[in-house]
């Protein structure tokens, strides 16, 4: 009797896992994808200490677990770029207070490595100007043992002052730009001497002396990698429904900070990952391939390779759709391209009238912000969406699994399932 019982139960609990396996996307397993991704093993995807290897591997055994359809024997297709990374020693000290890195500081993607202390030196904006004084009065200085702190705003007029001006700046030991908030990017060139990025409230206007260490490393040919899998059509095979999104990030500084990227872009990559269950289910016609592009920080280069490399023709995606920053959504999302594809945006805004899934959807037109880009430059029909409103966190060390809201998330889910019905299966 006992065993009768055991068995009935574990039928029960079989069938409830199989329903719950066939519904429309799950929420738990959503987040957990996210917390996944932004956890401490895949050091925020980037360069370092393997992380965005970890991360393509963890994509791929996802694939294989559905069983999802791999295009020449492999999920992955990879491919090289050159990144330049910061290992190991970051530090950055003010008038004997050491800042925090990656609350009050972070380092500029181009620096160099370098190390020692100085006098800060407060750069005149007005050299920025064609103010004759200002400048002379800058080139007259002896900057051979200071610290050129300036307004991060100022940051990209620099490289465009006159040479004598520019050899003048690089005399200088170190530079600090000020900025009201930090915000981290990738460089595949080193181009500066080291330089700091301080929030404006940790550098004291009467600043005297800094030290600094910094250690950078360009790699050059690192190899890295888009993973990519499909489900074949039902009927229309060689017809292509395309989704895509970047699982890389900005990687860490030092040993000390990794930058998780949680809705930038965790979140694209746990809806895609979702996506690719439910069509498991319900195959189209068409079929779907996921594209998870590597690089897409160091340049949209996972993607710029996938367009130049195609595993199957270009001419054969009737629609692509990138989601990247898909974690949010309380104001709405916005739609790149939709200026450029109305037919197909007059589709989503209908469906989401229908169904009153987002508060707006925000046209935009052709924005070379993502990895639809090239896709859209070769030809092919493309959207790019990403959710608006929720946390202000990006490209920073706040942009992490936890402060993620996911609060439309079911919502986009649906929007984009119905899209693809009304679009596709016809
Ligand atoms: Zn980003």
């Amino acid at each position: 009797m006992k065993k009768y019982r055991e068995i009935l139960f574990i039928l029960f609990y079989t069938l409830l896992l199989l329903a719950n396996d066939a519904s429309a996307q799950d929420m738990q397993r959503a987040k957990q994808t996210v917390a996944d991704l932004c956890s401490p093993q895949m050091y925020g995807r980037g360069y370092l200490a393997n992380g965005d290897k970890i991360a393509a591997k963890y994509i791929a055994n996802r694939l294989e677990k559905a069983g999802a359809k791999k295009f020449n024997d492999s999920y992955f297709q990879n491919f090289s770029l050159n990144i330049n990374t910061f290992p190991d020693k970051v530090q950055l000290e003010i008038d004997g207070k050491k800042l925090d890195l990656g609350a009050e500081f972070i380092v500029s993607p181009i620096s160099t490595s370098g190390s020692g202390s100085g006098q800060a030196y407060f750069l005149d904006s007005l050299i920025f100007t064609e103010n004759v004084e200002a400048r002379q009065a800058f080139l007259k200085e002896d900057l051979t043992n200071r610290i050129i702190i300036f307004n991060g705003k100022d940051y990209p007029k620099i490289a465009d002052l006159p040479t004598s001006l520019v050899r003048k700046f690089y005399e200088a030991k170190a530079f600090i730009s000020i900025e009201n908030k930090l915000t981290m990017s990738l460089a595949n060139t080193q181009l500066s001497k080291p330089t700091f990025s301080v929030l404006e409230s940790k550098l004291p206007s009467n600043a005297k002396k800094i030290k600094f260490a910094l250690e950078a490393k360009l790699v050059e040919n690192y190899i890295t990698q888009n993973v990519i899998g499909y489900w074949e059509g039902t009927a229309k095979a060689d017809s292509f429904i395309v989704f895509t999104a970047h699982y890389d990030h900005l990687g860490g500084i030092g040993k000390k900070i990794y930058f998780a990227g949680a809705n930038d872009n965790a979140s694209g990559i746990a809806l895609l990952l979702e996506l690719l269950e439910y069509y498991k289910q319900n195959r189209p016609t068409y079929s779907v391939a996921f594209l998870f592009f590597g690089a897409e920080e160091a340049g949209l280069l996972g993607s710029k390779f996938y367009t130049e490399n195609p595993l199957f023709p270009l001419s054969q995606i009737k629609f692509l759709i990138n989601l990247d920053l898909v974690g949010t959504g309380i104001e709405g999302i916005t739609i790149v391209n939709a200026t450029v594809f109305s037919q197909e945006f007059s589709i989503l805004e209908q469906i989401n009238q229908e169904k009153n899934l987002f508060s707006q959807v925000r046209k935009r037109g052709k924005a070379a912000n993502s990895d639809h880009y090239f896709f859209t430059e070769k030809g092919v029909k493309s959207f790019f969406i990403y959710t608006l409103g929720g946390i202000q966190a990006y490209h920073d060390i706040y942009d992490k699994a936890e402060a993620l809201p996911l609060s439309h998330y079911e919502n986009l889910f649906q929007l984009l399932t119905v899209f693809v019905e009304r679009f596709a299966f016809k």
